[in-house]
C-alpha cells in the first residue's frame, strides 16, 4: 500500500494524503478520492513516504483515473512555484490549471468531449455485473468498443444509460476525456512572410542564438514595425528544432487576423489556441493536442502559461504590458511573469514584445537582466503626426472641438476613415438635477449611474444595477434632468448631428455583446462601409484597418490624474496603441488629442513617439518616490458591510506585520478607491520591501496568520504584485 499527496480545488491551503494500492498511480494522474461525503477529482502531486495523518486514519483513494500523467513534473513546478508566490493554495492552483471537463465527477448537461475507461474500468468482466442492469451492460460494450466514445454515442444508448455512465464516474471506471482534436488546419497555401529588414534580422538573429537555453528578450518597436513577422521567424526556428512554442497573447478574440496569420505561414501545422471564448470541450481538446505534443503551436491567453508543453523551446509574450495577463482575483497570477520564470525552468528563450513595455520589463532591459532588441521604424507607413488641442482656448459642443470636426469633415471627403476615442460607454456619466443637485448615484457602489439613452435607462458600471430613466427628479420633482459629460453614445449622437451623411459605426461594450458582433463590424471597416468610428479601447487592440487615417482622443485628461501612480504609465500606453491605427504607406495619418494639459510631459512624449525619454522620467520619479519596479509591493483587500469592520480587519493586520518584518514598511489602512461596490465596503493595506526575498518570506508567515484570523464578517485577499491601487 503507497501513499499518494493529491491537490484537491478546495480552499483550504493544504494537500490530501490518501492510501492507494494502484500501480498507475503516478504523479500528474487524476485519481478520484472521497473527500467528506464528495467524491472529487484530484491530481497526484507526490507519493512520500510518509504522512502527517496517521495511517490508520487515511482513507483510499478510490481509483486512479489515467494511465499516462496529465501534468508532467515541469507543470507541476510552475504551479509549485506561482502558488508559493501569489500565496494561494496549491491545490486549487494545480486544479485550476486542468480543463473543467476533465475535473467533473457530475454529468454535465451541456456534456463535455468523451469518455474512456480507467484502467480499473478496462479490467471488469461483463459477467460480473448484475445480468438485470442492462444500461451497465449496453454502456460497458460500447466503452469496450472504442479506445473513445464520444458523449453523443452514449447519450444515443437513453436515459438509463446516462445514469449507468454516472454511476460508472462516481465508481472510477469511466474517465472524462477528450476527443482527438481536429487541429489540421487548412490553409488555401503556405503564404511566405516578408524578407525581413535588418533591425528584424538582428533580432530574429538573437532568437535564433538563444534558442536551448534560457535569455529573457525585450522586443521594443512601435506598432507597426514589425514585431510580429520577427516572432514568426522565431517560431519557424523552433519548429525547425523539433520544439513547441508557446505565445500569449491579451485578447484572441480580438485579434483573430493572428491566429489565421499563423495558420497561413505553418500550414499542416498544428495550433492549438486556449482562450476563454472557447467551449469547455473545446478548450479541453486543444489543451489535450498542447499536452500531447501534438499541437506544434500552442496561441493562447493568460491562462495558457500553465499549458503542459512537454518540447516548450519558446515563449513570446505579445503586448507584454497588457493589463489583461494579470489575473484580477481569485489566484491573481501574472502570465507575464510566470512565463519568465517557466523560460527559466525550462531552459529556453523568451520574446516579450512591445511598442510600450511595462516600466518593469523596461528597467530590466536597461539594465541588462534581459537582451534588448530594438526596431526602429514603421514599416509601411510613416509615424503618424500627433498634434493636442487645446481645450482651454476653444469650447466644445458635445465633447468634440471645431478642430476635430474639420479634420474629420475632409477626412470624409476624401473617402478616407476617421476614429473618435473616448474610454466611456453609455451617454453621459451621470444624470444631474439641476435646481436641486441631485445625481444619478448608484445606491450599492461609490459610482454615478450612467445613463444610456437610446435604451433610456440608468445602469452602474460596476454591480450590474439596471433602471429607468425617471421622469423627474426623485427628491425635487423638477422635470429638467441634464446629462453631463459624455460617453461613446453621445459621442455617436454628436457626430451624426454634424455629419447627417456619415456613416458612423459605434463600437463598446454595448454594441458588441453579440458573438459575431465584432468580426461583423470588423469587415465593414476593413470593407471600407464605414466612415468614423466611434470607440473605446477596444478599438485599441492590434487591428489593421487600411482606410483609417485619424485619430481623434476625446476625453484623455480623465485618465490622467488619478490616485494610481501607475496611471501617466498606463494613458501612455494606450495612447500610442489607439495612435498606431492611423496611416499607412501613402497617407501619413493623423492624431489629434483633445486636452486641458497640452504641455504636460506625457502629451509631449507621446508627441514625439519618444517611449524611452517618458519611461525614464516615470523611472526617475518611481525610484525617487519608492514605487515600484524599484520596490516590491503586495496589497492585502478586505471587504465587510461596513468599511468600519474591514478597516479593523486591516488596522489588526497591520500590526501583526509589523510585528514579522522589521524591513517590509507597512503603511496604513485605507478605504479603496472605490470604496463601495456592490453593497459591500472595501479597504485595503499596502505593505512593500526592496527585497523579494524578503516580502516573500514576510507574506508566507503573514498569510498564514490572515488564514488563521479571518472571521466571516470580513472576506479578504492577498494581491502580489498588484497592477492597480
Ligand atoms: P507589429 O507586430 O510590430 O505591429 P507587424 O509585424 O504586424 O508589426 O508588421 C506590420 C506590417 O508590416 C504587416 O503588414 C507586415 O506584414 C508588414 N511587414 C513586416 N515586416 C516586413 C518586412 N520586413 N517587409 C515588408 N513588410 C513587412
Ligand atoms: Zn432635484
Ligand atoms: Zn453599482
Amino acid at each position: 500500500m503507497t501513499l499518494i499527496r493529491v491537490a484537491l480545488d478546495v480552499p483550504v491551503d493544504r494537500l490530501f494524503d490518501y492510501r492507494c494500492g494502484d500501480r498507475n498511480a503516478r504523479i500528474g494522474t487524476r485519481v478520484l478520492v472521497p473527500f467528506g461525503r464528495r467524491r472529487l477529482i484530484g491530481i497526484v502531486v507526490a507519493k512520500p513516504e510518509h504522512s502527517e495523518v496517521p495511517e490508520a486514519s487515511l482513507k483510499h483513494a478510490i481509483r486512479v483515473l489515467d494511465e499516462q500523467p496529465l501534468l508532467g513534473k515541469a507543470d507541476l513546478r510552475l504551479l509549485e512555484f506561482a502558488a508559493g508566490y501569489y500565496v494561494h493554495p496549491l491545490g486549487a492552483a494545480i486544479m485550476m490549471a486542468v480543463p473543467a471537463t476533465l475535473r467533473r465527477v457530475r454529468l454535465r448537461d451541456q456534456a463535455p468531449a468523451a469518455y474512456a475507461l480507467t484502467p480499473a474500468g478496462a479490467a471488469i468482466d461483463a459477467a460480473t455485473l448484475p445480468p438485470r442492469a442492462r444500461a451497465s451492460h449496453r454502456l460497458l460494450a460500447l466503452l469496450q468498443s472504442a479506445p473513445v466514445v464520444d458523449h453523443a454515442a452514449v447519450a444515443a444508448l437513453g436515459a438509463a444509460t446516462r445514469k449507468a455512465l454516472q454511476t460508472f464516474l462516481e465508481k472510477g471506471w469511466v474517465r472524462t476525456t477528450i476527443p482527438d482534436p481536429v487541429l489540421a488546419q487548412d490553409a488555401p497555401a503556405a503564404a511566405a512572410g516578408p524578407p525581413l529588414n535588418p533591425e528584424q534580422a538582428a533580432a530574429l538573429q538573437a532568437v535564433a542564438s538563444a534558442l536551448g537555453r534560457f535569455q529573457p528578450m525585450l522586443l521594443l518597436g512601435i506598432t507597426g514595425s514589425g514585431k510580429t513577422e520577427v516572432y514568426l521567424h522565431a517560431i519557424a526556428a523552433t519548429l525547425a528544432r523539433n520544439a513547441q512554442a508557446l505565445l500569449l497573447v491579451p485578447e484572441i478574440a480580438l485579434t483573430p487576423q493572428l491566429q489565421s496569420l499563423i495558420v497561413a505561414r505553418f500550414p499542416g501545422t498544428p495550433v492549438a489556441t486556449l482562450h476563454s471564448g472557447l467551449a469547455d470541450g473545446e478548450r479541453a481538446a486543444h489543451w489535450e493536442a498542447a499536452r500531447s505534443g501534438k499541437a506544434r503551436i500552442v496561441l493562447g491567453t493568460r491562462l495558457a502559461v500553465f499549458a503542459p508543453i512537454p518540447a516548450l523551446g519558446l515563449i513570446i509574450v505579445d503586448e507584454e504590458h497588457d493589463g489583461s495577463f494579470k489575473q484580477g482575483e481569485g489566484f491573481r497570477y501574472s502570465a507575464r511573469d510566470l512565463a519568465v520564470v517557466r523560460a527559466r525552468q525550462a531552459g529556453v528563450p523568451i520574446i516579450l514584445g512591445s511598442a510600450t513595455p511595462a516600466l518593469e520589463t523596461y528597467r530590466n532591459a536597461m539594465d541588462g537582466r534581459y537582451q534588448l532588441l530594438r526596431i526602429s521604424q514603421r514599416i509601411n507607413a510613416r509615424p503618424p503626426l500627433i498634434d493636442c488641442i487645446d481645450l482651454r482656448q476653444g469650447m466644445t459642443a458635445d465633447g468634440l472641438s471645431d478642430r476635430l470636426i474639420t479634420a474629420i469633415a475632409s477626412r470624409i471627403e476624401r473617402g478616407e476613415q476617421s476614429m473618435v476615442f473616448i474610454n466611456r460607454r453609455g451617454y453621459a456619466p451621470v444624470l444631474i438635477c439641476g435646481s436641486c443637485g441631485w445625481t444619478s448615484d448608484c445606491k450599492r457602489c461609490s459610482a454615478k449611474l450612467v445613463l444610456h439613452l437610446p435604451e433610456r435607462r440608468l445602469r452602474c458600471h460596476h454591480c450590474g444595477h439596471d433602471s429607468a430613466v425617471p421622469a423627474s427628479c426623485p427628491d425635487c420633482g423638477n422635470t429638467d434632468l441634464a446629462p453631463v459629460g459624455q460617453g461613446t453614445q453621445r459621442i455617436e449622437a454628436a457626430l451624426a448631428h454634424h455629419f447627417p451623411e456619415a456613416r458612423i459605426l459605434r463600437i463598446d461594450r454595448d454594441t458588441t455583446r453579440r458573438r459575431d458582433a465584432w468580426p461583423d463590424m470588423r469587415e465593414r471597416i476593413r470593407e471600407g462601409t464605414v466612415d468614423i468610428l466611434v470607440g473605446t479601447q477596444i478599438l485599441a487592440k492590434g487591428h489593421d484597418f487600411p482606410r483609417l487615417n485619424l485619430v481623434g482622443i476625446v476625453n484623455a485628461d480623465s485618465m490622467l490624474y488619478s490616485n494610481d501612480f501607475r496611471a501617466p504609465e498606463r494613458l501612455y500606453a494606450l495612447l500610442s496603441q489607439v495612435a498606431g491605427r492611423a496611416g499607412r504607406a501613402d497617407i501619413r495619418g493623423q492624431v489629434l488629442v483633445q486636452t486641458r494639459f497640452a504641455d504636460h510631459p506625457l502629451y509631449a512624449a507621446l508627441r514625439h513617439q519618444d517611449f524611452d525619454t517618458f519611461a525614464q522620467t516615470l523611472l526617475a520619479e518611481r525610484r525617487q518616490a519608492g514605487f515600484p519596479p524599484y520596490v516590491h509591493q503586495a496589497l492585502l483587500r478586505s471587504e465587510a458591510r461596513s468599511i468600519d469592520t474591514a478597516l479593523q480587519f486591516l488596522a489588526k493586520a497591520a500590526r501583526t506585520a509589523r510585528g514579522i518584518s522589521p524591513t517590509v514598511s507597512v503603511y496604513d489602512p485605507v478605504p479603496a478607491g472605490m470604496m463601495r461596490r456592490a453593497g459591500r465596503e472595501r479597504a485595503h493595506l499596502l505593505v512593500q520591501s526592496g527585497s523579494r526575498t524578503e516580502l516573500r518570506s514576510f507574506l508566507k508567515i503573514w498569510h498564514q496568520w490572515l488564514a488563521e484570523t479571518s472571521n466571516s464578517a470580513t472576506r479578504w485577499s492577498l494581491d502580489v504584485d498588484p497592477a492597480e491601487l
